[in-house]
């Protein structure tokens, strides 16, 4: 993976790539609503999004992806996090939008967003005991939920992932 390494979208010269990835993602019918990811997941719960550049293949992940499309570049070392702590959301939502998703941030501010979903409390509090499995388990179901267009109440039911017995 080279998701650390910057990240330059073009919207002229990467206009196929842009496109390909667009026609992986499933959009929510509302501002609060994610934006979700239905290509590849990888086994810690996130997307892949394969690209050649130059002969030379290699992956991204797609919310950093969709940073890179939204700013034209993400910096190395610069992080893509989720506010929305989905991580197969890819949407970049306004400044001015009160709901945020996908979002830049530094270490720090990585550090800083976990303690605070750490003292939430609510289903962050849930969260924080997921495995990478679990993590994937509904990374994938939020996938099967969107595979023909938004279904409000499957992608609710994925999201809360009722399901105390795997844990
Ligand atoms: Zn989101």
């Amino acid at each position: 993976m080279r998701s650390a390494g910057q990240l330059v979208v073009d919207r002229q010269l990467h206009a196929a790539e842009i496109a390909r990835f667009h026609s992986h993602v499933v959009c929510g019918p509302t501002p609060s609503d994610c934006n979700i990811w239905t290509g590849a997941i990888g086994a810690d719960g996130y997307g892949r999004f394969y690209l050649t550049r130059d002969g030379v293949g290699f992956c991204v992940r797609p919310h950093r992806y969709a940073l890179a499309i939204a700013g034209g570049s993400v910096a190395a070392g610069v992080l893509s996090l989720h506010e929305c702590d989905n991580p197969v959301c890819v949407k970049v939502a306004a400044d001015t939008d009160p709901q945020q998703h996908v979002v830049s941030g530094s270490q720090g501010d990585n550090m800083e967003r976990m303690a605070r979903m750490r003292r939430g409390g609510g289903r962050h509090a849930v969260r924080r005991c997921d495995s990478r499995g679990v993590r994937r388990e509904r990374s994938v179901a939020l996938r099967e939920a969107v595979r023909h267009g938004w279904d409000t109440a499957a992608v609710q039911a994925a999201q809360l992932g009722d399901q105390p017995t795997l844990w």
